[in-house]
């Protein structure tokens, strides 16, 4: 956004907090789909599902409307329903929880690791697990692999769905032995193109699954279950459909997966460049080392998604991020914790069991800018900015 388009009030960033890269490839893909006047999901969106099938080492994928689809429609192809219980991470976006509630399940919350592995604890799925339990969610943080490998391990003995929810890792290898990409460890992978993720097709999202029974059962409830496309009808001149189910329309147009075919193919750079901020910003933040920065110990691959740090035991998080504001440093929270969103304290009386590391964690929870269009420099002021932040907040108080 420029200057003149910014709503009154706001203030202009001097380092927005994400973006990402449009340039004159995706605007030729988008101008030849709608050039050729077919909109909704085709031959474009069947390249796009094979593309990224492939570049994830999955032999197929299903293109949908959004992250959320993609994992409501995980929850409506394993049949989750009254009675289920699904153990998500509190420290998600609210997405998995909310499938799981609309399918008349319980989400039933799980705390994370530890302060530096903000991922849903092993230990704690296992504790957890009761024979209702359907499925497990491993979120992968900021695009850093959950451990998969054990929680893989514990889904299994029970005879447990693991899915994954991979919004913030598109492209990540998942660092198990034989494990492959994330996505394709556990059962279904749930992927995200919304507009602030590392690729982004406005509003998107793709599925993979480990069983193709599975997978074209989603492919299926993503077009109102019908036994033929629109696609199949309009090329071969199939008749009629039948209807094998209560689907929904979760289809993505043309255009967005032409944009989508262009951003796989930007993510190696952008990865290149996330990885380089991160570590320019680890280096800034070294200066202060009160704030924490979770994950700073990994060494295998991520998607550098989000910059989360952690402030400070005490330091008042509002005042810090009016101080970044101030200095032009636009800051998000990812993110405040599920169980205690007031929907689901009243629905499943969520805040009543303690996550303890969730609750220590989030309140000093504060994401800085990250994304591929931003400089050094950027990564460096916005460090600074942080580090003055905190210095100053508190000052002047007794
Ligand atoms: C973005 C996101 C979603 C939802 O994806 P949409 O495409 O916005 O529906 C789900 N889970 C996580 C962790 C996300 O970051």
């Amino acid at each position: 956004m420029t200057a003149a388009d910014e709503p009154a009030g706001e203030p202009v960033w001097k380092v927005t907090l994400a973006d990402s890269t449009i340039d004159v490839e995706e605007i030729a893909a988008v101008t030849e789909v709608l050039r050729s006047r077919w909109l909704t999901a085709g031959r474009v969106t069947r390249d796009f599902e094979r593309e990224f099938a492939a570049a994830h080492g999955a032999p197929d994928a299903v293109a949908v409307s959004s992250g959320t689809a993609a994992l409501h429609l995980a929850a409506l192809a394993l049949g989750i329903g009254p009675g289920d219980e699904v153990i998500v991470p509190s420290l998600s976006f609210v997405a998995s929880a909310a499938v799981t509630a609309l399918s008349g399940a319980t989400p039933v919350f799980a705390d994370v690791v530890a302060p530096d592995d903000l991922t849903i604890d092993p230990a704690e799925v296992r504790r957890l697990i009761t024979p209702r339990t359907r499925a497990v969610v491993a979120m992968h943080y900021a695009g850093h692999p959950a451990r998969l490998g054990e929680l893989a391990e514990a889904a299994r003995e029970h005879g447990v769905t693991l899915i994954e929810d991979a919004a913030h890792a598109p492209l990540v290898r998942s660092g198990e032995d034989g494990g492959g990409m994330l996505g394709t460890v556990g059962d279904i992978g749930c992927f995200s193109f919304y507009s602030s993720k590392n690729m982004t097709t406005g509003e998107g999202g793709m599925l993979v699954a480990r069983d193709p029974a599975l997978l074209e059962r989603m492919r299926s409830l993503r077009s109102h279950a019908l036994s033929t496309s629109t696609w199949d009808r309009t090329r071969g001149g199939v008749a009629g459909y039948d209807v094998d189910g209560a689907g929904l329309n979760y289809r993505p147009t043309e255009i967005s997966s032409a944009l989508g075919r262009v951003q796989l193919g930007r993510l190696p750079t952008d990865r290149a460049r996330r990885r380089r901020l991160v570590a320019d910003y680890r280096a800034a933040l070294a200066a202060e080392p009160r704030i924490g920065v979770p994950f700073a110990e990994r060494t295998g691959d991520s998607a550098h998604h989000l910059m989360a740090v952690l402030l400070p035991p005490g330091v008042p998080r509002d005042e810090v991020r009016a101080h970044l504001r101030s200095a032009g440093v636009q800051t998000s929270v990812h993110y405040p914790p599920t169980h205690r969103f007031s929907h689901y304290r009243r629905a499943f009386a969520s805040d009543r069991r303690p996550l303890p590391v969730t609750d220590e964690v989030t309140p000093r929870l504060l994401s800085l800018p990250l994304h591929s269009r931003m400089t050094g420099a950027e990564a460096v002021l916005a460090a600074d900015a942080l580090i003055a932040a905190v210095r100053r907040s508190g000052e002047g108080r007794p």
